[in-house]
């Protein structure tokens, strides 16, 4: 059980649908959105979009490593990837876990390989990109690309931008539940 289980009881899912309910009204700091609006849009556009259910899973729970760790906490925005990915890693495949944690690097790497991915980029993200390290190396992005599950979180990460419109319409949180649900490997 991850470090969070003592605040909650139930499933994993039941986990994950507690920290929506207790932080999803939080505002994603800088952002337009509420990190519930956030996470639901993201899962919507993988949706829309035909992505595998394991990807739709990785963009609702993308950011979980950020509600968890107080998102004002300085210095915890490079670190988000790795605490969402180690949160659920007990519960899930690396289909599921992996696009989680590599998502901060997919914005180091689009920006080292999409000419006009930063002007894209949001005020606030752009203004986060400094604390999440620097713009990768054409060999660290050629490396990155290779991973397993690289492409996945790339996918992601355009569904993140894209996720920060105010008032999208989007599904509740029970609407993908019973995805979640089956995906979990362990309660
Ligand atoms: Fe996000």
């Amino acid at each position: 059980m991850s470090d969070m289980g003592h605040y909650f009881t139930g499933t994993i899912i039941d986990v994950v649908a507690s920290i929506f309910l207790r932080r999803g009204s939080d505002l994603y700091l800088g952002e337009p959105v509420t990190q519930s609006e956030h996470a639901l849009q993201c899962g919507m556009l993988a949706e829309r979009n035909g992505a595998p259910d394991s990807l739709i899973a990785a963009c609702l729970m993308h950011d979980v490593g950020h509600i968890l760790h107080h998102q004002e906490h300085a210095g915890a925005d490079d670190t988000h990837g790795e605490a969402g990915a180690s949160f659920l890693r007990p519960h899930f495949t690396d289909s599921v876990i992996e696009p989680v944690r590599l998502h901060v690097q997919a914005k180091r790497y689009l920006c080292a390989t999409d000419a006009g991915y930063r002007a894209r980029l949001s005020p606030a993200s752009r203004a986060r990109l400094a604390r999440q390290g620097p713009v990768m190396t054409a060999e660290e992005a050629a490396r990155f690309a290779a991973l397993p599950h690289a492409q996945a979180a790339i996918a992601l990460r355009r569904w993140d931008d894209r996720a920060k419109r105010p008032g999208m319409a989007t599904p509740p949180f029970a609407y993908f539940r019973p995805l979640l649900d089956r995906l979990a490997v362990t309660g």
